[in-house]
């Protein structure tokens, strides 16, 4: 074998051709899918991060705050990078760098030392600490490391220093993502709440999710109700912000007095209920105000119930621009109902993501065929089981919970779909397969601005139902012979 210099290289297996076929035959089979579904000890290739990549994108999410990693700085550099390819955009973040002598001393001297600088050099309004795996396993106490760099005078009494643990070992990206979140809410209200006072305003909480066009579209809605609001927590100036050549470490995020004064909203909403349980369980016992805990607003009745909520908290009629952009929604799925009917699909990703996926393509006729979430519980098992006992489209699916998408390979080899929705981790399986793969999921590291599409809402349908259709008119188009290539489709 000659590389491109025309130099010989060794083989680097000495696997006979026959063998590679063989065994690329192979894994395709129920024989190998058999054994692929009796792995327990190896995950490969999940649909999931580790929680502290969640806290970040919680940490980011406010006005002057910077991101502060106890723990390892390769830990961060992940976090930082896997942010920075799906958005396109810098993600600002610190760390206390542990290394051998923090794993054995613990963690203290690290954090106080970077506390102080990143304090004096980047000039936060806040830090939010969350921590990786090595301080977890170490036992690290946060409470006492940040009480005593106060007591040093290390940074001000006043200076908010929430802080997070976020076991990677534990959970994924949405509950490191919860865990951080509360924290914030939890230090910026401390004494904020003020008897008889009311904001007027509705705090909603989107919970996890790296699609900056939903948070504008939430805010579009909002607007159109004409009621104020406080998103909680806002990443959509963050990550999609402007270019005009100056470099802002912190070009948005809610305002810190907006989100102290959202203990004396009128009312809550929070969205993505996997994504926001334990924040939501504290906010229903210490926000003022009514609450409410809804389903992302994926497809048409995920988000008439979005809009009748805010409907009835308020005590407003859902407005006609809203009113008339579900019909145009409604006659887009009509005009579009043919392309999708009957299609299967596989779909994986977060809880949240994947029960408004399930939704969309029943309310469609579409099949969700292989539904996997490498993260899940029993309880999201359920709540996916209903969605499908209530459609005649729901019953040949199966879930697959705590599966990885190598796992979703086997099932694509072994019982065909025609396409997958997920994020980028799944071309390798799409590629395999010969299907296309929708990116709607977090992350998509290989493909430009889909983070700025949103998918929530009225729009979303839109915009979800023209990419699917429109790809597999594609397909039609590109496989079919000269006969049939026609103007019309
Ligand atoms: S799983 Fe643990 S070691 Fe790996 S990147 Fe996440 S925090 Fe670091």
């Amino acid at each position: 074998m000659a590389n491109n210099l025309g130099l010989k290289v060794k083989p680097v297996t000495e696997t006979p051709q026959s063998e590679i076929d063989r065994v690329s035959a192979w894994i395709n089979t129920d024989d190998y899918k058999e054994k692929n579904f009796a792995r327990t000890s190896l995950v490969i290739n999940p649909a999931h991060a580790c929680q502290p990549l969640g806290a970040e994108l919680a940490a980011h999410a406010f006005e002057g705050s910077l991101p502060f990693v106890h723990g390892s700085q390769g830990c961060a550099s992940y976090y930082r990078s896997t942010l920075n390819r799906h958005f396109r955009e810098p993600a600002p973040a610190v760390s206390d760098a542990m290394t051998e002598d923090g794993a054995v001393f613990g963690g203290q001297n690290n954090l106080h030392e970077a506390l102080e600088n990143a304090y004096t050099l980047y000039k936060p309004k806040m830090i939010a600490v969350f921590t990786s795996c090595m301080p977890e396993i170490i036992g690290d106490d946060l409470t006492a490391f940040i009480k005593n760099a106060r007591n040093k005078g290390i940074v001000p009494k006043d200076f908010p220093v929430p802080y997070a643990n976020t076991p990677s070992f534990n959970g994924s990206h949405v509950h490191g993502y919860d865990s951080m979140l509360l924290s914030i809410l939890q230090t910026l209200t401390d004494g904020k709440q003020v008897e008889g006072r009311c904001t007027g305003k509705l705090n909603l909480i989107p919970g996890f999710d790296a699609n900056t066009g939903n948070y504008r579209e939430y805010k579009r809605i909002l607007e159109a109700f004409g009621i104020p609001y406080t998103v909680l927590a806002d990443i959509s100036d963050v990550f999609d912000s402007v270019n005009d050549g100056t470099y802002r470490p912190y070009p948005g995020g809610t305002k810190l007095d907006d989100a102290a004064d959202s203990i004396n909203g009128k009312a809550t909403i929070a969205l993505g209920t996997y994504s926001t349980s334990k924040t939501f369980s504290w906010v229903k016992d210490n926000y003022s105000g009514k609450h409410a805990a809804l389903p992302m607003p994926f497809g048409i009745a995920k988000t008439d119930a979005f809009l009748m909520k805010i409907a009835e908290l308020f005590g407003k009629e859902v407005p006609a621009s809203l009113k008339e952009e579900r019909g145009r929604a409604v006659d887009l799925m009509t005009d579009a109902h043919q392309y999708i009917h009957g299609k299967k699909f596989a779909v994986y990703g977060d809880p949240d993501y994947l029960l408004g996926y399930v939704s969309f393509l029943l309310e469609m006729g579409a099949k969700p065929h292989h539904i996997l979430c490498s993260k899940g519980t029993k309880k999201l098992e359920k709540e996916l089981q209903a969605l499908l006992d209530a459609s005649p489209d729901g019953k040949e699916s199966k879930i697959y919970i705590n599966k990885d998408l190598w796992h979703l390979r086997s099932l694509l080899m072994t019982d065909p779909v025609d396409a997958i929705i997920g994020d980028s981790h799944g071309k390798f399986d799409a590629r395999d397969a010969k299907i296309p793969l929708f990116r709607f999921g977090f992350p998509v590291f290989d493909r430009v601005n889909l983070h700025r599409e949103p998918l929530v809402g009225y729009q979303g349908v839109t915009h979800m139902l023209s990419t699917i259709c429109n790809k597999f008119i594609d397909i039609v188009d590109d496989t079919c012979d000269d006969r049939h290539f026609e103007l019309m489709r």
